[in-house]
C-alpha cells in the first residue's frame, strides 16, 4: 500500500536574485512499511525534500500525498495538528527541551493532544523500555549521553503512533556504537510494527538498514538501490 506519493515536486529558491532549483521535479512513492533512505551530496536538495514532506516549507510546484491526502497545500491552521499526529521527527541535533526531563520530553506530543495521565504513563514506560531509556526517565537531557538523548528523541517521535517517521541524519552526532543501537531499534520498529521511515543520511552504516535508497543530485533522483530482503515482503 502506498503511504506517500511525491509528484513532480519543485522548489525554487531565490539566491541573490537568481532562481535556483533545490528540487527539480522529483517524483517517487513510499510504500507502507518501507525504510527508505535518501542519500546525496551536500546541497543536492535532501533537507528541502524532507522539509516539504514535513510541511515546514511549501514546494513551488508539485504535490505531496500522505494516505491519498494532498498535504502540500494544507492551510497553516490544520498543519500543526496534522504534523504532530501523523508524522514523527528525528533530528541530528536531538532537539530535546533541556528544562524538561526525558519523561516529559517523550510525553510532550501526548500532552499536546490531551490523553489521560495513566494512559500516558503506561505508553511512555513501554516505549522507553523499548528504547532502553526507562532507567533515565527522570533525568534531564544535559545529564544524558548523545546516544541516550537520541533514543529519548526517537521515543518521542513514535509516541503518537505516527504513520510516517522523518529522520534527518539521526546518527550524525553519534559515535558508531550509539548509532548502531539506534539503528537497530528503528529497524525493529520498522519490521515488527510496520512503521514507515524516511531517513536522510550521509552515514553508510545507517543506510545499510534501509530497504531502499534513493540517491539524489541537483534535486532529482539519479540512482535507486533496492535490497532483496524487502522484495519478498511486498
Ligand atoms: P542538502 O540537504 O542536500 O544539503 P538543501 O536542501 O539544504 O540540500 O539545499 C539544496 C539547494 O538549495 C542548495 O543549493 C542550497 O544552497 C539551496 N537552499 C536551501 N535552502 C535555501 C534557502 N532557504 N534559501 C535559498 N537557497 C536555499
Ligand atoms: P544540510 O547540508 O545539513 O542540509 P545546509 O547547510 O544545506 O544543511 O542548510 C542549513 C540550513 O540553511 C537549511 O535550513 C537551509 O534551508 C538553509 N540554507 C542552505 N543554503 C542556503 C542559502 N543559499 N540561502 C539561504 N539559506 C540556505
Amino acid at each position: 500500500k502506498r503511504l506517500l506519493e511525491i509528484k513532480d515536486l519543485e522548489k525554487i529558491y531565490n539566491q541573490a536574485g537568481q532562481p535556483t532549483a533545490a528540487l527539480a521535479g522529483i517524483s517517487f512513492d513510499v510504500l507502507e512499511g518501507e525504510f527508505l533512505g535518501i542519500m546525496g551530496p551536500s546541497g543536492s536538495g535532501k533537507s528541502t525534500l524532507l522539509n516539504c514532506i514535513a510541511t515546514i516549507i511549501k514546494p513551488t510546484t508539485g504535490q505531496i500525498y500522505l494516505d491519498k491526502e494532498n498535504i502540500s497545500d494544507f492551510s497553516r491552521n490544520s498543519l500543526a495538528d496534522f504534523r504532530g499526529q501523523r508524522m514523527g521527527y528525528l533530528f541530528q541535533a536531538f532537539e530535546l527541551l533541556d528544562n524538561l526531563t526525558a519523561r516529559e520530553n517523550i510525553m510532550l506530543p501526548l500532552s499536546i493532544h490531551g490523553q489521560s495521565q495513566s494512559q500516558q504513563q503506561e505508553k511512555v514506560e513501554a516505549i522507553a523500555r523499548y528504547f532502553e531509556v526507562d532507567d533515565i526517565l527522570d533525568q534531564f537531557p544535559t545529564q544524558l549521553s548523545g546516544g541516550q538523548k537520541q533514543r529519548v528523541a526517537a521515543a518521542r517521535s513514535l509516541i503518537m503512533d505516527p504513520s510516517l517517521i522523518l529522520a534527518d541524519e539521526p546518527t550524525g552526532a553519534l559515535d558508531s556504537r550509539s548509532a548502531k543501537t539506534l539503528m537497530e531499534k528503528l529497524k525493529g520498529m520498522n519490521e515488527n510494527q510496520q512503521r514507515t521511515i524516511l531517513m536522510v543520511t550521509h552515514d553508510a552504516n545507517a543506510a545499510s538498514y534501509c530497504s531502499r535508497i534513493l540517491f539524489i543530485q541537483d534535486g532529482v533522483i539519479f540512482h535507486e538501490l533496492r535490497r532483496k530482503t524487502q522484495e519478498s515482503k511486498q
